[in-house]
């Protein structure tokens, strides 16, 4: 039971107009759901790929949780990548040691 953000008079949570008054209760029942919990930006840290589905897929109608998720993603996508060129650098540096220990 949701109640009218108007005269306060109690409606159904699926109710687009309040049946008393008549004021549109535009969006109430979606801005519940949107909550922009934290957990979302953990998951989308950890996997950056579904971070960017959900920023994409609720854009429109959960800008709170899109934000967190897109947010997400990005560092973890950032962490991903400070990770690869760190093992990129190890490798170029242990293989010209090897390359150097050969040629010695
Ligand atoms: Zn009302």
């Amino acid at each position: 039971m949701a109640y009218c953000r108007n005269c306060g008079a109690p409606i159904s949570d699926k109710a687009v107009i309040c049946p008393r008054c008549g004021v549109a209760q535009s969006g109430s029942g979606e801005s519940l759901n949107d909550s922009g919990s934290l957990g979302w930006g953990v998951l989308s840290f950890f996997l950056p790929i579904v971070g960017l589905i959900l920023f994409l897929v609720w854009r429109q109608e959960k800008p709170k949780s899109a934000r967190v998720s897109g947010i997400g993603a990005l560092i973890g996508t950032g962490v991903n990548v400070l990770l690869s060129i760190g093992t990129l650098i190890f490798n170029v540096v242990l293989m010209a040691a090897a390359v150097s220990a050969v040629a010695v």
